[in-house]
Formats: C-alpha cells, sequence, structure tokens
C-alpha cells in the first residue's frame, strides 16, 4: 500500500488512539509505531514538526506543530497538560474533588458556580435547548444506571424501574443557570438527585484551551486532538490543509470512511459503535449515547455524526446530541442551523453517509485520499 500522506496518517492515528489503546501495553507498542508512520514517504519536502502525544480524560491526545515550538515539545506538553489539568478539576465526573463532583455529592439545590463551571453549564444549556433537550448534561443518573459513568456495574441492561426512577431526575426543566448582579453564576436544580455529566464536552473544551494557547502564543500552524475532537488552524509540515479521517463505525480496525479538510474550524465525532455492551440475556447492544427522553442508549441506525464549527465546544455538545436525534432530525437541524454535519447509517448491514449542504466545502480535500 502507498504510503499515507504524513499528516493524514498522523491525524488518523490520534482520533483513533481513543480506543486503540485499551492497555498500557498496547499504548507502548502503538507509540512506538507512530515514529515510523511519520517518517513515511516525502520526508524532504516535509518542515520538522513539534510532536506531542499523551493521555487525558481517560483518552489519548496529539498536537502537531510543523516548524518550532518556543520552548520544544517538553514546554508544548506542559502547556497543553497544564491546560488538561485545569479542566478536569472542574468537569470529571471520576475525580471526587473536582468541581462538578462537589456539585453532585452536594445535599443543596442551590449551588454557587466557578466562573469557569458556570459559563460552561450555561453554554452546554444553550446548546441543549437548541437541540430541543437530545444532548442534556441532567443524563448523568442514566450514564451511571448503564454502567458507563465513574462506578462501571454489570454488562446487564437496568430494570424499567430503575430507568423510569433515574429518568425522573432527567431534563432542562431540572435547572437553571443564572448569573446574578455581581456575577457569580449559581445553578438551582430541582433537587439534589439531579445530577450533571458534562463528559460529552470534556475532548472539545481540551481542543480548545491548548488551541487558545497556541493562537496565544502566535503559532500559526497547528492541529491537536484530544480523541475525537479537534482544532486545527493553517497548514501542516508539507504546507497542505490538514485532513482528519472519520473512522469507518463498521470495524474494529479503525479505517478511514472519509477524509475531511476542517479548514481552520473545529471538528467531532459522535459515535455509538466503539463503548457499548452486548447484554447477554437479549443480545442487545447498548451505547454510551443514552437518549434522554427514552432513557436507553440510542437505538437506531444512525451510527456516527460529524459536526464542523467554530469552537470544539460547540461541535462535541452538538454531536452527541444530534446522534441522539438520528440522521433525518440530525441532518433537518443542519440545513435550518446552516451547521456541517455528515452522518452515518447503517443500512441492510453497510454504511451509508449523509450530509448538510454547509458541509461540503470540508470534503473537497476528500479527492486525495489514500
Ligand atoms: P464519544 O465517545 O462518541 O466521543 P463523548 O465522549 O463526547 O462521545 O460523550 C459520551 C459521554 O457523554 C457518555 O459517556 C456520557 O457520559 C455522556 N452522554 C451520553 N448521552 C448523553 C446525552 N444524551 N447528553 C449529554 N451527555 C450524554
Ligand atoms: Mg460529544
Amino acid at each position: 500500500m502507498a504510503c499515507l500522506r504524513d499528516n493524514f496518517r498522523q491525524a488518523l492515528v490520534f482520533l483513533m488512539i481513543k480506543s486503540i489503546f485499551s492497555s498500557a501495553l498496547l499504548a507502548l507498542a502503538i507509540l512506538g509505531t507512530i515514529p515510523t508512520l511519520l517518517s513515511c514517504g516525502e520526508a524532504d519536502k516535509t518542515k520538522p514538526t513539534v510532536n506531542v502525544q499523551g493521555k487525558t480524560m481517560g483518552t489519548f491526545y496529539s498536537i502537531q506543530v510543523p516548524g518550532a515550538f518556543q520552548g520544544g515539545a517538553q514546554m508544548l506538553k506542559q502547556t497543553a497538560e497544564h491546560e488538561f489539568e485545569q479542566i478536569t478539576s472542574v468537569i470529571s465526573g471520576f475525580d471526587e474533588n473536582s468541581e462538578i463532583s462537589k456539585v453532585n455529592a452536594s445535599t443543596d439545590n442551590t449551588v454557587e458556580l466557578s466562573e469557569y463551571l458556570g459559563a460552561l453549564m450555561a453554554a452546554c444549556r444553550h446548546y441543549s435547548e437548541q437541540l430541543g433537550g437530545a444532548m442534556d448534561i441532567t443524563v448523568g443518573p442514566l450514564v451511571r444506571l448503564w454502567g458507563f459513568g465513574a462506578d462501571p456495574k454489570g454488562q446487564h441492561a437496568p430494570r424499567q424501574d430503575q430507568i423510569a426512577q433515574a429518568s425522573s431526575q432527567v431534563g432542562l426543566d431540572k435547572y437553571e443557570i443564572n448569573r446574578a448582579e455581581q456575577g457569580a453564576y449559581a445553578l438551582r436544580r430541582a433537587s439534589a438527585e439531579v445530577q450533571f455529566d458534562l463528559a460529552t464536552v470534556g475532548e472539545g473544551l481540551g481542543a480548545d484551551a491548548v488551541a487558545a494557547q497556541l493562537d496565544a502564543r502566535g503559532v500559526e500552524n497547528y492541529l491537536v486532538s484530544v480523541a475525537g475532537a479537534s482544532r486545527s488552524k493553517g497548514v501542516n509540515a508539507k504546507g497542505q490543509p490538514w485532513k482528519i479521517g472519520i473512522e469507518d463505525p463498521t470495524t474494529p480496525e479503525h479505517k478511514v470512511f472519509v477524509a475531511v479538510c476542517p479548514l481552520g474550524k473545529a471538528m467531532s465525532t459522535a459515535g455509538s459503535y466503539r463503548n457499548f455492551f452486548k447484554d447477554p440475556d437479549s443480545d442487545r447492544i447498548y451505547s454510551h449515547i443514552i437518549d434522554p427522553f427514552s432513557g436507553y442508549p440510542v437505538q437506531h441506525q444512525t451510527v456516527s455524526v460529524t459536526v464542523i464549527a467554530p469552537t470544539a465546544l460547540q461541535t462535541d455538545a452538538l454531536d452527541t446530541g444530534l446522534l441522539v436525534m438520528g440522521a433525518d432530525k440530525a441532518l433537518s437541524f443542519a440545513e435550518q442551523n446552516d451547521l456541517a454535519v455528515y452522518v452515518i447509517e447503517m443500512v441492510d448491514g453497510k454504511p451509508q453517509a449523509r450530509y448538510s449542504s454547509a458541509f461540503k466545502p470540508y470534503l473537497d480535500c476528500s479527492t486525495e485520499q489514500p
């Protein structure tokens, strides 16, 4: 097989990295292959690139800066990881000392929020409202019940009465975010059993935060990927637009379904095809993307939704909700809102793609697909 273009291959490697690295051993093995991938073909025309990879939020990130970065790879890694730590100290559901964990553990219905968390929850609420509640950060009790939270349960679907009980705490009508005159944000919830899960925007927040740091340092060209969320700017080491792969949802081999050039925008993909379990009693498959209205993981044939928009917070908030809505509703939402959306559905066992008008310009680079 001909060599993949360097940047394309790197982007794919890192977008797929989240599910590839299921064990530390495998991680080491694959990290060991990355330099080989990077050195593939046409190296003479390629600018040197500062490359950094690591782990955050239970997944993997990568950053590429063609040319120089002041302080080198070590400074780049330190800068990025500082940002990730700041974010996880607020939003991690796996760290009992994070701000959101303390909010969830509190027995109060009204809780004062930090500036960062208040603004974030207000933004999430805004996207939830836009999507009619298909993405909803109060989905926490259902995420826990289905075993995708900090305390994983067995591999069996919960009982209907448990689902009904958890669902009774879920919904946009269960909380408000208000900003008092002196500027502090306050959360008011229907009861202390209303629990928040910000996992769906974590990767996007991470990509945005690193991009902001690079922008502030005047870096003109970069690609930042935190699992399925990315921010890119300028061009790659060969002076070409950054190219990122949307994964083929039908194979565990991390094949590219289509190549996309996000042209300086953020891009993220939500998928129901990697993180799931199969209930041995029913043989049904349940993924980690939960429909807040039914209380069940999504069951329809739409398996992947990619969004391109100015920020990765926006793409990461919207992709999950659009996946819950399914292809038809997601695409009509995209047309109404002039949003770039690409969906993959399983039709007769085969993946089929559809996309909104606003997505078309980003597919122009697909012709260069290997
Ligand atoms: P992906 O793994 O496809 O990138 P994300 O990690 O962005 O997806 O988001 C998945 C997580 O979001 C789930 O593990 C769960 O914690 C949370 N979640 C699931 N369904 C919803 C929903 N409808 N609205 C908000 N958050 C959700
Ligand atoms: Mg998301």
